[in-house]
C-alpha cells in the first residue's frame, strides 16, 4: 500500500495524485503567466480538498486527469502579443517570439512613418490561430493606414482657413450655382454656393463655432451665420428651418437648419457662404 490524495471538487472526487505540493506548483504554474498555454490567470469557483488515503502500489495517480478537469472548471483569462500600428490593432500573436519578429520586419519596413508596439491583451478565448503570421498583409494594412492619414491630412491642410477647419459638407446635393457665377436672375456676381436638395434636407455646420445670427435676412430668406474665430463666418441662407440661437456652440456635423427656398430664391437649395474678415471667399475650395 501507499499514501496518495484523493482530490475532490465541491465534493466529488476526481482522481488522485501522488504528492500535495508538486501538484500545487502545477497549478500554480499552469494557471499563472503560463506562456505556453498564453493563460494570464485563473479564478477558480469551486473547492479543491483532498484526502489522504492509502491505496495499493500498483495504482497509478491520476495529475494530468486531474489538472484538465481543473481547467475544464476554472474562469481562465488568456493573453496574447498584438502588434499596434498608431495605436489599431493589426494582428495578435500566441508567442512574443513571433510578435517580434514582424515588429522588426515591420520596423524596417515603416523606419519612422508610424508608432508600432507590441501590447499585452487580455481575452476570455485565444483569437491568434497557429501560423497566420502574414507580414505582407500586415505591412498592407499599416501602409493604407498611411495613406489614408497623409490623404487626411492633406484634406485638411487644404480645407484650413485661417486656422479654421472646413470639416463638413453642409448638404449633400448637387451644385446649382458655383461662386462667381453669372446668372440672369442675378444683377451680380455669386457670392455663394448653392447645393440643390430636396426640402427639408438636414444643413449642418461646416466647422465648430457660436451662431452669431439666426432669423430672416433679406433676399437670404431664414438665415443661419456661424462664427469660427479668426475672423471666418459661414452663411447658410434660404433655409425653411433654423434650429440654432444666437450664441449656440456647434461642432462641424451639428444639425444647424432645413434646407428651404425662403428669401430670393427659385427653388429649395441651400445658399452657402464662407466669409473671410467679412470678404467672401470661394467655398468650393475649401468643401471638396
Ligand atoms: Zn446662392
Amino acid at each position: 500500500m501507499k499514501p496518495v490524495y484523493q482530490i475532490e471538487i465541491n465534493g466529488e472526487t476526481v482522481g488522485y495524485i501522488n504528492s500535495k505540493d508538486d501538484f500545487e506548483n502545477i497549478i500554480y504554474e499552469t494557471f499563472n503567466n503560463n506562456e505556453e498555454e498564453n493563460i494570464a490567470f485563473a479564478d477558480f469557483n469551486f473547492e479543491i480538498k483532498n484526502k489522504i488515503k492509502l491505496i495499493d502500489r500498483k495504482f497509478e495517480t491520476e495529475e494530468s486527469k486531474v489538472l484538465s478537469i481543473i481547467k475544464e472548471n476554472a474562469d481562465i483569462t488568456y493573453f496574447e502579443y498584438a502588434i499596434f500600428a498608431n495605436g489599431e490593432e493589426q494582428q495578435k500573436f500566441r508567442s512574443k517570439y513571433e510578435a517580434n519578429e514582424i515588429l522588426e520586419n515591420l520596423n524596417k519596413e515603416f523606419k519612422d512613418q508610424v508608432d508600432l508596439e507590441i501590447k499585452k491583451v487580455y481575452m476570455k478565448d485565444l483569437e491568434a490561430t497557429d501560423n497566420n503570421v502574414q507580414l505582407a498583409e500586415i505591412s498592407n494594412n499599416i501602409q493604407i493606414q498611411i495613406d489614408k492619414k497623409i490623404a487626411e491630412e492633406k484634406k485638411k491642410e487644404k480645407s484650413t482657413i485661417n486656422g479654421v477647419y472646413i470639416a463638413v459638407v453642409p448638404v449633400q446635393g448637387h451644385i446649382t450655382s458655383r461662386y462667381g457665377a453669372r446668372e440672369s436672375v442675378r444683377d451680380h456676381v455669386h457670392k455663394g454656393l448653392d447645393i440643390g436638395a430636396k426640402l427639408g434636407t438636414k444643413i449642418k455646420a461646416a466647422a465648430d463655432g457660436v451662431v452669431s445670427y439666426s432669423g430672416t435676412k433679406g433676399g437670404y430668406g431664414n438665415l443661419l451665420i456661424i462664427n469660427h474665430g479668426n475672423g471666418i463666418e459661414t452663411y447658410y441662407g434660404h433655409c425653411s428651418k433654423l434650429y440654432k440661437n444666437v450664441g449656440d456652440v456647434v461642432t462641424a456635423g451639428d444639425i444647424i437648419a432645413l434646407v428651404g427656398t425662403t428669401g430670393n430664391s427659385t427653388g429649395p437649395h441651400l445658399h452657402f457662404e464662407i466669409r473671410k474678415n467679412g470678404e467672401y471667399v470661394n467655398p468650393t475650395k475649401y468643401l471638396y
